[in-house]
């Protein structure tokens, strides 16, 4: 080919799997140019933003390309490990490249021109200020003898060869974040970036300030879903140009470009919110762990109950232990309590959500101006409405499920759909004036708390309390200042915070999640009570006389006496022998095809067919209706698929993703379908 005739690039573009346009597309361009490379090219009608994607074009005969629109000048070329990430992550988990990789940079890269980017380039180092050095260095606490430990051995695997992945298993108050803390340190200090990944980031606002207190002479930014498209641009761009030391971000940030990567750091890596929920199902922890391979850098992965995933590898030695069994300052883990409800008298027109010892165990904190948490993993104030005379029940008209009765605003709210109505003055079917909430939700404990300790301070904190901007940081301050005795709330309570005066916290109804259907219910209801069991006696001065309460109609399960014993590792050898005989994860790996359709019959025809299409070397089970299996209007059924291989699973996802493609015209009525791999809930 002649020096100057236009030369053939791949060109990934923002085209869903779906569109039969699932790789990338071949264009022209008069020069060449890096893969990474950002342009805008025509498809259709349209003109895209697109990537120039690494790899040899097919240049397929007879086919007429077109040339590239322009080319962004203004940003440095997209890495070649980013695009090897976004490569693989796509196939594993079933999407296009091109869609895959335009989701996950920033919208407004989308809409700006080459010359709005130069702009937001120069303004993003003007508004980076050379950070100064405060007059005094934040101070740091002398590590304690398994912290200093745990960062000696990780330096020394980090020297090795090959970067090690750690799985930091500390208990709750062991100082986990004074470790990352101290490892993002040691790879700014070797002129590395370092990518921080934390579940959700609004629920612990302390961890981005002991961030920022320690690294105030660096630039950190944070990458979220709560920034404005602006903001999101600014701090991506700073992490990609290689301005911003510390990238501190939800589950995409994951997908942060950083030319000087040198460390990654998961925080509470089991923690479900990892996996995203839509579009593209990837799980951040584990593509942590894969660029972490790719970019030869130390992943570390942290939490007091890590997934079983993690433990199990950790146990097979293909990543490092690191423990920390004790908390700081050596105080104890709060004494677990169960309270036999079975044995609790019951008693006409007294509520049994707070047992006798329960509350006489709250009146004491009461006394002392200690603080409690009490854990109640439902808000609103009762799931359901009812009426005595003719059985009428609150049921959203739009799903199979209850409305939950809000209390404040007087309103019944469907908890999938959002389906919203202020609550009826009498039935709607009989005209019976007396219906009444059933069960209990963080709203009715609320109330019940209040009349039951008088004088108390009762706040609550859930998805509904912390709707506003800003309220929940309000309300967490409220609580760590002491204006609060009695915390109200859901799993949000339970995750990170670092409670100073709480001796108390009780999970009045956990049992539900014992019996539940997925597999993975008691995993996460164990990681849970660890968790808020964790919120206890954090000061080693109040750890002598911390509490976990468990209210509880079985007692003797195994789950309740391992936490009684704080025995992760028991835990986790039990389930993982139940998983063993069960061939379920991790010794088996899933996916799940969901249908959602207009009818039930539409669904489950579609996952017949789909089941008929192919089956070698996996096991498909039979297509079954979702939980909950209408959701605004939307029937839904999925099927599982499961094998012994990961790999056999994914040649097998590979080749049947487009059979079902071609599927999808003789199936009228079939909304969407997609395919989840290593699927979280089921
Ligand atoms: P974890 O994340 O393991 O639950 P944290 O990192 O929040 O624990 O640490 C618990 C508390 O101990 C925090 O208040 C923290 O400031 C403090 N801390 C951590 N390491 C040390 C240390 N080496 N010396 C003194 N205090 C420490
Ligand atoms: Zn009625
Ligand atoms: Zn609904």
């Amino acid at each position: 080919m002649a020096a100057n005739s236009p030369r053939v690039l791949r060109v990934a573009v923002e085209a869903p799997q779906h569109s039969g346009l699932g790789v990338p597309l071949d264009y022209l361009s008069d020069r060449p140019l890096p893969a990474g490379s950002l342009v805008r090219v025509p498809l259709g009608q349209r003109e895209l933003l697109g990537i120039v994607w690494p790899g040899e074009a097919a240049a397929l005969p007879g086919i007429e390309l077109r040339p590239l629109a322009s080319v962004i000048t203004s940003l440095p070329p997209l890495p070649a490990a980013w695009c090897a990430l976004i490569e693989f992550a796509a196939g594993y988990y079933q999407r296009s490249v091109g869609e895959l990789a335009l989701s996950v940079l920033p919208p407004e890269l989308r809409k700006l021109s080459d010359a709005q980017l130069a702009k937001r380039h120069t303004l993003t180092e003007k508004r980076l200020p050379e950070p100064t050095a405060p007059a005094e260095p934040a101070p740091r606490p002398v590590l304690s003898a398994g912290q200093a430990e745990v960062l000696g051995r990780l330096e020394a695997l980090s020297a090795g060869v090959a970067a090690p992945v750690a799985l930091l298993h500390g208990v709750t108050g062991s100082g986990k974040t004074e470790v990352y803390l101290r490892a993002v340190q040691d790879a700014l200090a070797a002129g590395r970036q370092a990518l921080v990944l934390v579940p959700e980031i609004n629920l612990t606002p302390q961890l981005e300030a002991r961030f920022a207190e320690r690294f105030a002479d660096r630039r950190i930014v944070s990458l979220h879903s709560g920034l404005t498209p602006a903001q999101r641009l600014r701090h991506w761009l700073a992490a990609h140009l290689g301005l911003a030391d510390i990238v501190l971000g939800t589950r995409l940030a994951v997908f942060t470009p950083l030319p000087r990567l040198g460390l990654i750091a998961v925080d509470e890596e089991h923690d479900p919110s990892y996996k995203q929920q839509e579009g593209a199902r990837y799980s951040a922890r584990d593509l942590a762990v894969y660029r972490g391979r790719l970019e030869s850098v130390p992943v570390l992965l942290g939490s007091a109950t890590p997934s079983l995933e993690s433990w199990q590898r950790a146990e097979e030695g293909r990543y490092v232990r690191l423990s920390l069994p004790a908390r700081i300052g050596d105080g104890g883990l709060p004494a677990v309590r169960l309270v036999n409800m079975g044995l609790v008298p019951a008693q006409k027109g007294v509520s049994t959500a707070i047992s006798p010892p329960l509350l006489e165990a709250l009146q004491q904190r009461l006394a002392r101006g200690e603080q409690s948490i009490v854990l109640l993993n439902r808000r609103g104030y009762a799931p359901v409405l009812h009426c005595g005379a003719c059985g009428w029940k609150s049921g959203c008209p739009h799903c199979s499920a209850w409305r939950v009765f809000h209390k404040l605003d007087r309103t019944l709210r469907c908890h999938h759909c959002g389906f919203t109505e202020r609550v009826p003055r009498a039935c709607p079917d009989c005209g019976n004036l007396d219906i009444a909430p059933i069960g209990r939700g963080t709203e009715r404990l609320e109330e019940q708390l209040q009349t039951m300790l008088p004088g108390a301070r009762v706040a609550r904190i859930d998805a509904d309390s912390t709707r506003l901007r800003g309220a929940l940081e309000a309300q967490l301050g409220a609580v760590h200042a002491g204006e609060v005795d009695v915390l109200v709330g859901t799993q949000m309570i339970a995750k990170g915070h670092d409670f100073r005066r709480v001796t108390l916290v009780a999970a009045v109804n956990p049992d539900s999640a014992l019996f539940a259907s997925d597999f993975r219910a008691p995993e996460r209801l164990f990681a849970l009570l660890m968790q808020a069991a964790g919120r206890a006696g954090r000061d080693a001065g109040q750890a002598e006389r911390s509490e976990m309460w468990v209210q509880t109609w079985h007692p003797a399960h195994a789950l309740y006496a391992a936490l009684r014993r704080h025995d992760f590792a028991a835990f986790a050898a039990s389930q993982l022998e139940e998983r063993r005989m069960a061939g379920l994860p991790p010794y088996s790996h899933l996916a799940l095809l969901r249908a959602e359709a207009r009818t039930i019959e539409i669904a489950r025809a579609f996952l017949q067919a789909a089941s008929e299409a192919a089956a070698e070397g996996v096991t498909l089970y039979p297509p079954v209706p979702m939980a909950i299996q209408r959701v605004a209007n939307v029937e839904r059924a999925q099927m599982l698929v499961e094998s012994a291989s990961r790999p056999a699973l994914q040649r097998f996802l590979g080749r049947w993703a487009p059979l079902l493609q071609a599927l999808r015209p003789a199936h009228k009525g079939l909304i969407r379908w997609a395919i989840d791999v290593d699927p979280l809930t089921i």
